[in-house]
C-alpha cells in the first residue's frame, strides 16, 4: 500500500515527507493507521548508527488497520500503542524480560525484519523500516502482533503514543527495575520525559522522598508540581561534593535509590554517590564513549552498592502499558504535563525542538 513517511537520507538533514510503498502483512504482522507518534531521545541519534534511508519513529499509536493470518491479539479497528520489538522465545523473552530480548538488538537497530526482508520501498529503491517493529514516523506502520498493546478508548491517542518507549522507561525504571516502595528515598537525575515519568511513578509508588536534578528551571519546576518533594539545580558542578552532600541531606542521609537519565559522567557519578550504603543505581542511558569511568565505579564496589541497567523500565508491555493508561485515566499519570503536538509536516522543527530541549515530549499528529 502506499503510504506518507519521514525519510531520514543523512545524518545532517532532517528527514522529509515521501511517497512510499509499505510491504503486505506477514503472517504474524499488524498494519497500524498511525495517528501520533512520539519523538524519543533514540530518534534523534539514531541517522548516525542506523542504516539509512531508513524511517524512524518508534513511539507510534493509532487503530489496527489489518492484521496477518496468525493475528489473534488484536483486531481491526483496534486502537494500540506500539512498542520495542521482542522474539518471544528467547531465554530472556520466556522468563518476562522482553527488553533484554537476545535478538532486540537486531530488532531494533537492523532496518529489516527478524527474516532479513525489508518492509519499505520507493519504485526500486529499497528504504529501511522496521525500526524497533514499527517506523512510525509514517501514515502507516508494520508492526508484529507481539510488539502491539492494545489500549481503552478514552486516553488521547497522542498521550498514549509515549508509552510505548520513553514514559515506561521512566515509569518502569522506578516501579519494576528498582522496585521503589511507599518510604523509599528516591533521586532522579534529568527532567526530560524519562525522568519526569520517573518523578511520577515514585509518586504513585509512596516515595518519601522525590529529588529531581537537572539544568533546566522550568523542568525542575514542572518536577516539583508532579510530585518532587525537592530540585537541585545541577547547573553548578554536578559532580561537586557539595552537591552530592545536599543530595545526601535531602534523601536522610543517603537515597535508596537513584535513576540517572542524562548520560553525563559527572551526573552518573553523583547519582552513585548519593546513595546510603545497599542503595542501588540505575541508568537509563551511557556517557558518549570513550569517557571515563574509572572514577564513577569505584564507590559501587566500596559502599557495596548495585549499578544497574534498564530497557524500557523492565517492561513486559501487555501488562505494563494498559496499567499505565488506568493510572492516566484516573489522575494519578498526568501525561499530558508533557506533551506538545505537531502536526506531522513539521517533524523538522518537532525534532529540531526535541534536540534542543525546548519540548519535553514532542508527538506528531498523522490526522
Ligand atoms: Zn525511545
Ligand atoms: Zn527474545
Amino acid at each position: 500500500m502506499q503510504i506518507s513517511a519521514a525519510v531520514s537520507r543523512s545524518p545532517d538533514q532532517p528527514p522529509a515527507i515521501e511517497s512510499l510503498e509499505l510491504d503486505e502483512p506477514r503472517a504474524n504482522e499488524v498494519v497500524v493507521r498511525v495517528l501520533a507518534s512520539g519523538i524519543c531521545h533514540t530518534d534523534l541519534f539514531a541517522p548516525l548508527m542506523y542504516p539509512l534511508p531508513a524511517v524512524l519513529g518508534h513511539e507510534g499509536a493509532g487503530i489496527v488497520e489489518r492484521v496477518g493470518s496468525a493475528v489473534s491479539k488484536v483486531a481491526p479497528g483496534d486502537r494500540v500503542v506500539m512498542t520495542f520489538g521482542s522474539c518471544g522465545s528467547c531465554a530472556l523473552c520466556a522468563t518476562g524480560s522482553p527488553a533484554y530480548c537476545e535478538h532486540g538488538h537486531h530488532l531494533q537497530f537492523s532496518g529489516v525484519r527478524d527474516d532479513g526482508s525489508k518492509t519499505l520501498r520507493k519504485g526500486g529503491e529499497s528504504i529501511h523500516g522496521s525500526f524497533f517493529q514499527q517506523s512510525s514516523f509514517a501514515t502507516y506502520s508494520l508492526a508484529t502482533e507481539r510488539s502491539v498493546v492494545k489500549i481503552a478508548a478514552d486516553i488521547p491517542i497522542e498521550l498514549a503514543a509515549p508509552l510505548g518507549c520513553g514514559i515506561q522507561t521512566g515509569a518502569g525504571a522506578i516501579l519494576n527495575n528498582l522496585g521503589v516502595k511507599a518510604g523509599a528515598r528516591v533521586v532522579i537525575f534529568g527532567a526530560g520525559s524519562v525522568g519526569l515519568a520517573a518523578v511520577m511513578a515514585a509518586r504513585l509508588a509512596g516515595a518519601g522522598s522525590i529529588v529531581a536534578v537537572d539544568v533546566n528551571a522550568a523542568r525542575l519546576e514542572l518536577a516539583r508540581s508532579l510530585g518532587a518533594t525537592a530540585v537541585v539545580d545541577a547547573t553548578v558542578d554536578i559532580g561537586s561534593s557539595d552537591v552530592v552532600a545536599r543530595l545526601r541531606a535531602l534523601t536522610r542521609g543517603g537515597a535508596t535509590h537513584s535513576f540517572e537519565t542524562a548520560g553525563q559522567v559527572a551526573s552518573i557519578a553523583a547519582a552513585i554517590e548519593c546513595l546510603r550504603r545497599k542503595g542501588v543505581c540505575a541508568i537509563a542511558t551511557v556517557p558518549k564513549m570513550g569517557e571515563p569511568y574509572a572514577q564513577t565505579l569505584l564507590p559501587l564496589l566500596v559502599g557495596g552498592k548495585t549499578l544497574t541497567g534498564v530497557l524500557e523500565g523492565d517492561s513486559v508491555p501487555d501488562q505494563f502499558i494498559p496499567q499505565l493508561v488506568d493510572w492516566f485515566l484516573a489522575g494519578r499519570l498526568p501525561l499530558d504535563r508533557l506533551i506538545t503536538n505537531y502536526q506531522f509536516t513539521d517533524i523538522g522543527r518537532a525534532l529540531d525542538d526535541a534536540h534542543h530541549g525546548r519540548v519535553i515530549k514532542p508527538v506528531l499528529r498523522m490526522e
